[in-house]
């Protein structure tokens, strides 16, 4: 069911702790933590930490908490002290989502091209 966690969910895993993460910001409903595969020398993702399994379910099930999401990228642009950042939602596999649970990267610290590949 939307918002529940998922067993097989690696993101859920991390919100309940059972994997570990460089969490560098929570709330009571998101978690901030460094991707283990850095594209930029800032690369955060914002999870909410329940399950929704993409940005655009998040957004038609739970818009509260997508705005809740939404609002930790700029929390986490300003602790990296990012003057531009850009935030991502890769929905479907397509567009290179790999885990199933939605989650914005936050990247910044360098100079990032436009379009993006
Ligand atoms: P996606 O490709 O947009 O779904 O993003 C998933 C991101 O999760 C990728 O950038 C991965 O590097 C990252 N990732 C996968 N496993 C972990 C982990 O255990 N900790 C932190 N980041 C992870």
């Amino acid at each position: 069911m939307a918002g529940e966690p998922q067993e097989d969910c690696l993101f859920c895993k991390i919100v309940e702790g059972s994997i570990p993460a460089t969490i560098v910001r929570e709330t009571e409903t998101t978690v901030a933590f460094r991707d283990i595969n850095p594209q930029a020398p800032t690369h955060v993702l914002v999870i909410p930490k329940a399950h929704h399994k993409d940005a655009a379910a998040l957004a038609a099930d739970a818009p509260g908490l997508a705005a809740d999401v939404l609002r930790e990228t700029q929390a986490v642009a300003d602790d990296e002290q990012l003057e531009s950042y850009r935030t991502v939602f890769n929905t479907g596999s397509g567009a290179g989502q790999t885990v199933w649970h939605a989650h914005a990267h936050v990247l910044g610290g360098r100079g990032l091209d436009w379009p993006p590949g």
